[in-house]
């Protein structure tokens, strides 16, 4: 039985999971990426992962994989979190393993998933929010991801939705990430502490650690925190306002939340969401039906890896 591997590789853990001719999941296997040991280290994890979930190369059928950052016919151009700028993904992994290799950004390749998998394919044109530690982006456009002149398409969380913002990772200010990820919420945290502000968030953020479990907002947001209320309508109201931009600019048909946010505290954030992109949209191109919630969680990119074995027509 030939069986499809594919590649999650995040800036924390690289994932791998293979599965057989009808897309039923065999094995999965889970490796911490070690980005400080450097590139050799990395892609010796990979290669450790794939051989975790499949040790006879001769079993491997195909590989796909999501990577943060702009990839180009499988070569990662540039990427952020991983030291893995300027490496040839697709030609490492078709060398050593002998089968067609195909590489995708992480946050358009968890939008594949969600729209192959996650029961969106009778759309065309679906639009993908990742919420977590940054915030990642997707379109596909009349039934095909839109990757760009460059394969950087789709950054989303670096449009700019408030030019006095604050200061983004990305150097620029006021990028939706800034207001809407974890990352963003983290800063305006401190910021508050600052101010003397009293909160829960305020007791359980640790500010050493730059990033926050999404629970301890979800906990606060239970004790009825008000500082936290705050917060989650401020990264809703951003969120909403981009959507309504994507509605405007697009006219879609799906618009999909996912990523670890959203997965914690999406039942609460998509009315929300919902309010403020009425709010902003050309009111005949709205519809509350747009919206919808992640349904594979933290495998969209996963099936997405798969997507692209299946279907690399839907990406150039
Ligand atoms: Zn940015």
């Amino acid at each position: 039985m030939k069986k499809n591997i594919a590649i999650d590789i995040g800036g924390t853990k690289i994932l791998g999971v293979s599965f057989d001719e009808k897309n039923k999941m065999i094995d999965r296997a889970k490796r911490p990426t070690k980005t400080h040991k450097g590139i050799d280290e990395v892609i010796s994890r990979l290669f450790k992962v794939i051989d975790s979930v499949e040790e006879n190369k001769d079993n491997i059928n195909a590989i796909g994989a999501g990577v943060p950052g702009i990839i180009k016919k499988g070569v990662i151009i540039f990427t952020p979190n991983l030291p893995l700028s300027g490496f040839n993904l697709k030609k490492t992994l078709e060398e050593k393993y002998n089968v067609p290799v195909y590489v995708g950004n992480d946050a358009n390749t968890s939008l594949l998933g969600e729209w192959k998998f996650g029961g969106l394919d009778k759309y065309k044109n679906v639009i993908g929010y990742f919420v977590g530690t940054g915030v990642g982006g997707g379109m596909i456009l009349n039934g095909k991801l839109y990757t760009g002149s460059m394969g950087g398409a789709g950054e989303i969380g670096h449009t700019i939705v408030d030019p006095a913002g604050p200061f983004c990772g990305c150097g620029n200010q006021g990028c939706l990430e800034a207001f809407s990820s974890k990352t963003g919420i983290f800063q305006y945290i401190m910021a508050q502490k600052r101010k003397g502000r009293k909160s829960i968030l305020i007791n359980d953020v640790d500010p050493e650690k730059n990033i926050f479990k999404s629970s301890i907002l979800e906990n606060a947001l239970n004790e009825n925190d008000e500082l936290a209320e705050e917060i989650i309508d401020k990264v809703c109201y951003y969120l909403g306002v981009s959507s309504a931009n994507m509605i405007n600019l697009l006219n879609p048909d799906k618009i999909v939340f996912g990523g670890g946010l959203i997965e914690s505290l999406g039942e609460k954030m998509l009315p929300l969401i919902k309010h403020y992109a009425k709010m902003y949209s050309i009111l005949r191109l709205y519809d509350d039906n747009i919206f919808t919630l992640t349904s594979l969680g933290d495998d969209a990119c996963i099936y997405g890896a798969l997507t692209l074995i299946e279907n690399p027509e839907v990406q150039d």
